[in-house]
């Protein structure tokens, strides 16, 4: 991660230091996805930051399932997710984790809340609860079920559980402060009733506990040394912190915050990506114009370049956009020092060459410019080859240095070539470029010492014909969901 050239991000200090004052020994960070949708490009940050510090300090990374939304979650994501975390090129620490796995336990810790008057079970409706939670500037309202009896909230919560009340008919709530400043400490819920199918535990539950209450406690079941998290969550970390303190978990994780990827040109949000989806704008999850893991490994996209473009923008602590042109540069980086060259041609125009001496059936190419070690390959050559119809101008200045009437172009991996003449349709439009192989140029300049300046791509009509498909941006609109502007 950290190279020479580029400092430590604060996190990376701050880990550093944790180790280096003896606060924590071996390092466990997770990445904790909802499977409610497909990883996008925002994702790719945090796992790369969560895997790469725990590569980079030799401790572990774990990968769990936030799936506490039953109605929202599914099998395929869950899949999906492991696929992609894989294709990025991170493993995560043992068996894939479920919070679900821990609901037996969350269960328990629950009880021992309302046991010590630190929780109760709650019947106002989610209206009223709304009603009675204040606002910033307005402090709460108690629930009138705050002060029952600890027995009774014991009993009640246990008839939660077994199913007797219809969801929405009551919840569990901690028993913090109505006043308090932080909207998230005036007595959250903890739990609530859903009559779901869940896609880990079928229905053995019918009681959910809530993304808050779950998340900090499953990172205290694994003994998560850094929770890390996106900065949304900052104002969620006193509870998280409150609920640490007044249970008895095996482990006090301490939760950092960072500044979510924000890349302009696109959005990252699963809820708004969802909706491209289900209303068609796109043709899946996967669409290669999405900012899908998945769509982009379908466009081709190698993830190592994902992974530089996440080292590049770095991470802060300061909410800002990225510009996405910083993603295809770290693509166009990545490919031309790895990819083998191959020519193909998008707009063809053909061109017949005439020579006096007889043209090879193929030339020799090398696969890449600078890396022998790629090889090269045989290139089919023939007498009618195609070019770019833009590579080809029947008169032009001293800057276009392509394919001009009565000049000289090097056909790559060949010969030079000089048009001699242009044939065109009714339109005006070229149809056929005649131009002659000038004597003993493969691979050498000419021996009457008139040089091209240019090189230009051609194929064969011995080429394999190919399907091309092209993307270009999904939003023409530089800041699609700004301000909570409806881009659909
Ligand atoms: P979304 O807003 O797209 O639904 P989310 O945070 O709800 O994202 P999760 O599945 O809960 O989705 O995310 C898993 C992890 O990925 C979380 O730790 C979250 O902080 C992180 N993450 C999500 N989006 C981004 C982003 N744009 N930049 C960095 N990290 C992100
Ligand atoms: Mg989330």
């Amino acid at each position: 991660m950290a190279s020479a050239e580029k400092p430590a991000h604060f996190l990376q200090q701050l880990v550093a230091a944790d180790i280096a004052e003896g606060r924590v020994q071996h390092v466990v960070t997770r990445f904790p996805p909802e499977p409610n949708g497909y990883l996008h490009l925002g994702h790719a940050k945090s796992i790369c930051l969560n895997f790469g510090l725990a590569e980079e300090f030799g401790g572990s990374c774990n990968l769990r399932f936030d799936d506490t939304n039953p109605e929202k979650e599914s099998q395929e994501f869950v899949d999906a997710i492991q696929r992609d975390i894989r294709w990025l090129g991170f493993q995560w620490q043992g068996e894939v984790r479920f919070t679900s796995d821990y609901f037996e336990q969350l269960y328990l810790w629950a009880i021992e809340l309302i046991r010590a008057g630190r929780a109760y079970v709650c019947e106002l409706s989610a209206e009223q609860a709304r009603a009675y939670r204040g606002t910033l500037t307005e402090r709460g309202t108690y629930s009138p079920w705050r002060d029952r009896p600890v027995e009774e909230s014991l009993d009640l919560f246990a008839r939660m559980r077994s199913g007797e009340f219809e969801p929405g008919a009551m919840s569990l709530r901690a028993k913090i402060d109505m006043a308090h400043g932080n909207i998230n400490m005036r007595d959250p819920v903890l739990y609530r009733i859903r009559k779901a199918h869940h896609h880990h535990t079928g229905d053995a539950w019918c009681i959910y506990p809530s993304y808050d209450y779950a998340h900090g406690q499953s990172d205290a079941i694994e003994g998560i040394t850094h929770s890390i998290c996106t900065l949304e969550f900052e104002d969620h970390r006193p509870l998280y912190d409150w609920l640490i303190d007044n249970l008895p978990v095996p482990a006090k994780p301490r939760q950092y915050e960072f500044a979510r990827l924000n890349p302009n040109y696109t959005v990252t949000s699963k809820r708004k990506l969802r909706l491209l989806v289900e209303e068609g704008h796109v043709e899946g999850w996967d669409d290669p114009r999405m900012p899908i893991l998945a769509g982009m490994r379908r466009r081709g996209i190698p993830p190592q370049a994902i992974r530089n473009f996440c080292d590049m923008v770095g991470v802060t602590r300061a909410n800002s956009v990225v510009d996405i042109a910083m993603l295809e540069f770290a693509i166009r980086d990545y490919l031309d020092k790895e990819a083998a060259r191959a020519m193909c041609v998008l707009r063809p125009l053909e061109v017949l060459l005439q020579s006096d001496g007889e043209l090879p059936a193929s030339v020799a190419g090398a696969n890449h410019p600078n890396r022998d070690e790629l090889g090269s390959r045989d290139i089919a050559f023939s007498a009618r080859i195609y070019i770019e119809t833009d590579d080809f101008r029947e008169e032009a200045n001293k800057k276009y240095k392509r394919l001009v009437l009565g000049k000289r172009v090097r056909l790559r991996h060949a010969c030079v070539i000089e048009a001699t003449g242009v044939e065109k349709d009714a339109q005006g439009q070229f149809t056929r470029v005649l131009a002659r192989v000038v004597e003993d140029s493969f691979g050498k300049d000419p021996a009457d010492g008139n040089k091209p300046k240019g090189v230009i791509h051609w194929v064969s009509e011995q080429s394999q014909p190919c399907e091309i498909r092209l993307y270009d941006r999904l939003f023409l609109d530089e800041a699609p969901d700004a301000g909570g502007k409806d881009f659909l």
